[in-house]
């Protein structure tokens, strides 16, 4: 299972980040995922708590926000969601039209605090 694999990096990068600073616990962790990374965020957070359970970090919330698919069109500059596949500028109908969002696949934010 993909999702498995990365529940188990974001894991791993949370422990070292952790091992870095002596004496802090991590409290939540958020993560940013597009709609274009080929991820299934509830697969992903079952993942993650499965993984959680078996080490001293556990209970650890994650947090899992979702990045529409966004596009730029070239030609007038106008940013927009792409809905239904339709990737040609809403406002002057140039296409193509290249791909700004949508393929993040990172942290958003690492809460930890101070034991
Ligand atoms: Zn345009």
């Amino acid at each position: 299972m993909h999702e498995l694999g990365i529940a188990k990096s974001v894991l791993e990068a949370v422990c070292s980040e952790v091992g870095k600073r002596a004496g802090a616990r991590v409290v939540k962790v958020g993560l940013r995922i597009g709609e274009l990374a080929g991820v299934d965020p509830d697969a992903l957070q079952f993942s993650f708590e499965c993984l959680v359970k078996d080490t001293p970090l556990d209970p650890l919330p994650l947090e899992i926000e979702f990045c529409p698919r966004q596009q730029r069109c070239p030609a007038c500059g106008h940013a927009f969601c792409v809905a239904d596949y339709e990737t040609s500028c809403p406002k002057c109908g140039a296409a193509p039209t290249e791909c700004i969002g949508g393929t993040e696949l990172e942290f958003s934010y690492l809460e930890l605090e101070e034991t």
